[in-house]
């Protein structure tokens, strides 16, 4: 699953993991555990997504797909179930997989988290703004200050930066 970033580390607990962050979060889980904030913690927990298919010809039958859970465990502080995913790369294939698992098996008991992305979230939201700020520039440059700011607001109006950026972060939840 961890194809991209594919240096495994492991826990304390004798799990080898996919990523240093994910070994790092195990451990804490298990410290969690241990003050009993949460319970019946279990890894690379296995979610079918599509049953195999069996068609008349050999050729024509499709293998099972799933999805591999990093965590779940029951959380006593909230009373739900969660499904968790330390994520780095967000591959197209793993986005998918990720709506059909949620579309299945996440509701009010049942939550879905992704761990480790608040610095993949500062980041894109630092890139928005230089992006905003060099456009105002561009703008200020070309036209003046005043025609600049006026031109840059009308612009930001018919194409707000949040619906542009909607495009390049298709991993909102
Ligand atoms: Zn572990």
């Amino acid at each position: 699953m961890n194809k991209y970033k594919a240096k495994s580390a492991p826990c304390l607990y004798g799990h080898i993991h996919d990523s240093k962050l994910e070994a790092e979060r195990c451990n804490e889980l298990h410290l969690l555990l241990k003050a009993n904030d949460i319970s019946d913690l279990k890894i690379q927990e296995h979610y079918l997504l599509i049953p195999a298919q069996k068609f008349s010809t050999i050729t024509e039958n499709e293998q099972k797909v799933e999805y591999i859970a990093d965590f779940v465990y029951f959380d006593n502080r909230t009373n739900q179930t969660v499904i968790e995913d330390t994520k780095g790369m967000r591959t197209k294939d793993y986005i998918l997989k990720r709506k059909l698992l949620k579309n299945l098996y996440c509701n009010d008991n049942t939550i879905f988290v992704e761990k480790g992305n608040e610095k993949r979230k500062i980041n894109q939201i630092l890139k928005r703004v230089k992006y905003k700020e060099t456009l105002l520039k561009n703008f200020t440059n070309k036209f003046g200050e005043v025609e600049g700011q006026r031109l840059y607001k009308m612009y930001e109006k018919n194409f707000p930066s949040k619906k542009r950026s909607k495009k390049s972060t298709t991993h909102h939840l």
